[in-house]
């Protein structure tokens, strides 16, 4: 029956690329062609399935899944209009499963389409059969459906290891494509129980001064490369506030990353990880500068810019969820400053103040507002690149004014650097990729006993920042776990030799 087979195939397509369309947060163009291809290899594989009674069984199982799949992006759609995102399967896992069921069964509307598509996908699918005559290609085309998943698989399956698991990476390109979400959100969920599973954290050699700082402020920065900073020697003048301190701080000249991504590196930066025990598990990340704080008797505040739901960030989110109070903004990385000064002016004593700024992300240009736009005569990628950071040290500027006179430190870093490839910036597991400004700044108020001047040569890695943290709030003798020989964390979860990259 040929005509019907004609008839009824590009409506259930076109119908499902609609289902993907909604359901989906990023597409491209490969991508839809990629999905279409997809699903109609998996609609010919059903119609050309040789046993009956086996087939009847396939052909609803197949049916089901596949409904189910449609059914979770259209009532996603439903009630959030939006794709799926994994912050929607993070808040359904979180709070609500039973929630979400009720809000969908009482929308008898949405049930009604969910018979339809069953019903409708079932009807063709068992009634027609396919219509290749050559066996070979028939094959071919039926198997498609799951070559190509298999094949991005193999091609990006390991470069996306920190990011993506295997089988999310694999879900992508099936007709269960939003599953990949709830891929994501399972996993954050599951970390984040892991995370909080209570390790036995020895503080007994910690030794507790009484001349802490009041507040320390940690200005956790993004995609920001020293080599475009004037304060270590750029031609560009992209620092001046920070250069004109250069004398007050302990400045490391030589500061790696243990990680070229944020998802990597801000959870170093932040607790005694290190890349050697990166794959012992993420309960040691409870060992992190929020707890140490709360064992001293300092509040912490995380004030952050960057994107809240973001799968990118699912591991920083779960360790800053250990801090007292989380603010979440949206703007230029100045809105951040009315919360600090709030914070301030309430002189309240032991603070930390986390500021996760965008920093220099790319894409750089639309990081800061058009009055800083100093630089704009050489390739506008650099020009921009070097905007964001005169932006930021704008930033810093105010923030040294606010706390000159106090008895107040602040860290200064960046979550990793970029790489320079042929005038554009990228993420990196590269020495240009990871080298980044580190320095801790003082105000006036700080004891003399804290207040370590210096510019330190000698290569040294991000994993001192819990140390130095700590040290800024008074303790001491806690056991190092920095090794003499760099070490660092690649994208595809490898820990190699720092020396060793390119
Ligand atoms: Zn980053």
């Amino acid at each position: 029956m040929p005509s019907k087979w004609y008839l009824f195939l590009p409506v259930i397509v076109l119908l499902n690329i609609l289902l993907y369309y909604i359901s989906v947060e990023i597409k491209f163009i490969e991508e839809i062609s990629i999905i279409i291809i997809v699903l109609f290899s998996f609609f010919y594989s059903l119609s050309i399935f040789p046993y009956r009674k086996v087939g009847a069984v396939i052909t609803v199982l197949a049916t089901l899944i596949l409904v189910l799949n449609q059914s979770i992006g259209l009532g996603i759609y439903y009630i959030y209009s939006s794709p799926f995102t994994y912050g929607h399967g993070l808040s359904i896992l979180n709070s609500n499963v039973k929630e979400f069921g009720s809000m969908l069964s009482t929308m008898p509307a949405i049930v009604l389409v969910y018979l339809f598509l069953f019903g409708f996908q079932y009807y063709v699918f068992s009634t027609f059969k396919g219509s290749v005559r050559n066996k070979f290609l028939s094959y071919f085309l039926a198997s498609l459906w799951f070559l190509i998943p298999l094949g991005n698989l193999l091609l990006k399956g390991s470069n996306l290891m920190a990011v993506e698991s295997r089988t999310a990476v694999f879900l992508r390109f099936t007709p269960l494509y939003n599953f990949r979400p709830m891929v994501h959100s399972l996993a954050e969920y599951e970390e984040s129980k892991e995370i909080n599973r209570n390790i036995n954290i020895d503080y007994s050699k910690m030794v507790v001064g009484d001349d802490g700082v009041d507040l320390l402020v940690v200005l956790v920065g993004e995609s920001a490369r020293r080599q475009n900073m004037s304060l270590y020697g750029y031609e560009r003048s992209t620092t001046p506030f920070q250069d004109a301190e250069r004398s007050n701080m302990l400045f490391y000249k030589n500061m790696v990353s243990s990680a070229g991504i944020t998802l990597l590196s801000v959870p170093m930066i932040l607790s005694k990880m290190v890349p050697e025990t990166y794959h012992e598990g993420k309960a040691q990340l409870n060992d992190n500068v929020f707890n140490l704080a709360k064992s001293v008797g300092y509040k912490s505040y995380w004030l952050s810019t960057q994107e809240k739901g973001s799968h990118y960030l699912s591991t920083v989110n779960n360790l800053v969820s250990f801090a007292d109070s989380l603010v979440w903004m949206t703007g230029y990385d100045e809105v951040l400053l009315p919360e600090v000064a709030n914070l301030v002016k309430s002189d309240r004593k032991k603070m930390t103040i986390f500021m996760h700024i965008n920093g220099s992300h790319s894409n750089a240009c639309d990081k800061y507002p058009k009055e800083f736009a100093s630089f704009n005569n050489g390739i506008s990628e650099i020009d921009c690149y070097d905007n964001s950071i005169l932006y930021t040290d704008q930033l810093m500027g105010q923030l040294f004014t606010m706390l000159k006179d106090k008895n107040a430190a602040v860290i200064f870093l960046s979550d990793h650097a970029e790489k320079l490839v042929n005038g554009r910036f990228i993420h990196s597991d590269s020495k240009e990729g990871t080298e980044i400004p580190y320095y801790i700044w003082y105000g006036e108020g700080v004891n003399e006993r804290l207040r370590l001047i210096d510019s330190v040569k000698a290569l040294t890695s991000t994993n001192i920042n819990y140390f130095q943290f700590a040290r800024l709030l008074g303790v001491e003798g806690l056991n190092s776990v920095i090794s003499d020989k760099v070490m660092y964390l690649r994208s595809d979860l490898s820990v190699v030799a720092y020396d060793s990259l390119d």
